[in-house]
């Protein structure tokens, strides 16, 4: 290329090859907006929707296809569209199956800004969103409408941690032909095999487990079906929802060592709970593998693990101020959302400002048990619950 052109031409124009003899392990990160072809037919014959060919950037490089088929893959599903964020994935699933004049129906329990966005759905879009009891099981039959075109569920919810009875959710909704999404983020897809439960479209928040770094923020949609597929492809391609290639690649860096994590995050987060219980201050642990929280049966019925995330309600002689303090005062967990990280995080929430019923009296504390070691974090939470005490 050297001589032929002008410097500045030949910058722009210097070849590149990508090395056919280098092995290594890690995938390569390819960044791309424009993806050549190698003549007209070529583009003409090229169908963005294909995965054996690439298009444009946006619809995915050889970096974004390799993630998305090893999440199907960990979930047990055929196909996988991964997006910016948690978030965009329910928008995602969402708009791929909703019109006006539709009918959504969400637990009550779901993933607060799921809500949030059902909400803005019905007010401004002529959806309608309607919340169920996420204890209702086969009873959801009942609320199913003509018009009811997707259920969502989440178990366990990622505040209250109900355990909802998934299998027997989805029956219902076979029997009237309405997809059911799940919100799997809890389990990673670990822990609980949606798909062989009956769930027909799994959304992942990679921003937790998948990520397992507290930096990245990711979704996916996986499905096992070619129509739903279909579906998701086209909001995808519609939404433009493309993603980074040096954030999908930290995805895959970190994905070998999930499994581990997540194990890990369990024990701890089991050892801490089973503590917690034997506090006086302390009157539920709503962690799924704990008979205080509601669906445990369900969960020794239908999950292989739990992972990190759990959450207590403090006696009620206890006062806001008095929990805030014990937040606080931790030393180790920090305050902040998200979880699925290294560090141990720990929120306070309003209930009843988030749920049509919720009928405890004393106050909820969301914790995330990090990788620290559990024996750390309980001598943590030991001298915080002490000093509330001496607290109004
Ligand atoms: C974090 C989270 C999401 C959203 O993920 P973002 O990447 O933060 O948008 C959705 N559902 C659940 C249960 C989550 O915990």
């Amino acid at each position: 290329m050297a001589e032929k052109y002008t410097p500045q031409t030949s910058l722009i124009h210097s070849e590149y090859v990508a090395p056919d003899n280098f092995g290594a392990l890690p995938v390569a990160i390819h960044h791309a907006s424009t993806v050549l072809f190698p003549n007209v037919a070529a583009m003409r014959a090229r169908n963005w929707k294909e995965k054996s060919g690439y298009t444009y950037g946006l619809h995915g490089t050889p970096t974004t296809f390799t993630l998305e088929a090893r999440l199907a893959e960990i979930e047990g599903g055929r196909h996988c569209r991964i997006v910016p964020s948690g978030l965009a994935a329910i928008a995602l699933v969402n708009l791929a199956l909703l019109k006006t004049g539709d009918d959504v129906l969400l637990p009550d329990n779901v993933y607060g800004p799921n809500r949030d966005q059902a909400v803005w759905l019905e007010r401004d879009f002529g959806i309608t969103a309607r919340f169920y009891d996420p204890l209702i099981g086969a009873g959801i039959a009942d609320l199913i409408q003509d018009n009811t075109r997707l259920i969502w569920t989440e178990a366990p919810g990622s505040v209250s941690m109900e355990v909802s009875d998934v299998p027997a959710i989805c029956s219902a909704a076979r029997a009237r032909g309405v997809p059911v999404a799940m919100d799997n983020t809890w389990s990673a897809g670990l822990a609980f095999r949606a798909f062989d439960h009956g769930v027909d479209i799994v959304m992942q928040a990679l921003t937790k487990y998948q990520s397992g770094g507290s930096d990245v923020l990711m979704g996916a949609v996986i499905t096992r079906d070619d129509e739903l597929n279909h579906k998701m492809e086209l909001a995808h391609m519609r939404l433009g929802f493309g993603v980074g290639m040096d954030d999908v690649y930290m995805v895959l860096r970190s994905l070998p060592s999930m499994r581990l994590r997540f194990d890990a995050h369990d024990a701890a987060a089991r050892k801490v709970a089973a503590w917690l219980k034997q506090r006086p201050e302390i009157s539920k642990v709503l962690h799924p593998a704990l008979p205080d929280c509601p669906g445990h049966e369900l969960w020794q019925r239908d999950f292989t693990g739990a992972g990190g995330l759990f959450s207590v309600i403090f006696d009620a002689k206890f006062s806001e101020a008095q929990i805030d303090r014990f937040v606080d005062g931790l030393a180790l967990f920090k305050i902040g959302f998200s979880w699925g990280g290294a560090h141990s995080l720990c929120v306070p929430y309003r209930m009843q400002t988030m749920r049509k019923t919720w009928t405890e009296k004393g106050g909820l504390v969301r914790f995330n048990i990090g990788l620290e070691s559990a024996e750390d974090l309980i001598a943590d939470i030991s001298q915080s619950l002490d000093a509330i005490h001496a607290a109004k």
